[in-house]
């Protein structure tokens, strides 16, 4: 049950959270903050207990955010099985930034980034991304897939 809950990643060294809608990675040591916060209804403090030793077991395994920040998984390897991916997706023609949404990628990023305007022809196309984050769905590196790409692979 906990083993199904949460899946180990070998390649990557992490942790998904299968409960969530959008399965993201879950740092080291945030398995109990996270299933109290977002599944407590869910799963009884026992499950939530056994889900923790289970992360624990696999402390050794498990990489820092820092080190995780720091993959760059293959592009043309796909999206990472088990994350969650997000089919309208950015991604910038200019320089492979991706992000989540189109007004991060028209509001902010091409203006900024390109001294891009609206009277200037669009230089991002529609792009499955794979999300990182609960509450943060923008994403800053993209020198990693082209076709899918795949970004921090854990929350901020
Ligand atoms: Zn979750
Ligand atoms: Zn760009």
């Amino acid at each position: 049950m906990e083993k199904s809950v949460l899946k180990f990643l070998p390649d990557f060294g992490v942790l998904v959270c299968t409960a969530c809608t959008k399965p993201h990675c879950l740092p080291p040591g945030s398995v109990d903050g996270h299933m109290c916060r977002y599944h407590g209804k869910t799963f009884s403090i026992n499950k939530r207990g056994a889900m923790v030793e289970y992360a624990n077991s696999l402390a050794s395994d498990l990489k820092s955010t820092e080190e995780v920040m720091e993959t760059v998984p293959p592009r043309e390897n796909g999206p990472v099985e088990g994350l969650y991916v997000n089919h309208k997706g950015y991604e910038c023609l200019m320089c492979e930034y991706v992000c989540g949404s189109l007004t991060t990628m028209k509001r902010k990023h091409c203006p900024r980034a390109h001294q891009w305007n609206k009277e200037k022809p669009d230089i991002w196309r529609v792009q499955p991304v794979q999300v990182h984050s609960l509450t943060r769905a923008s994403l800053t590196r993209a020198d990693f897939l082209r076709r899918t790409t795949i970004h921090e692979i854990f929350p901020r």
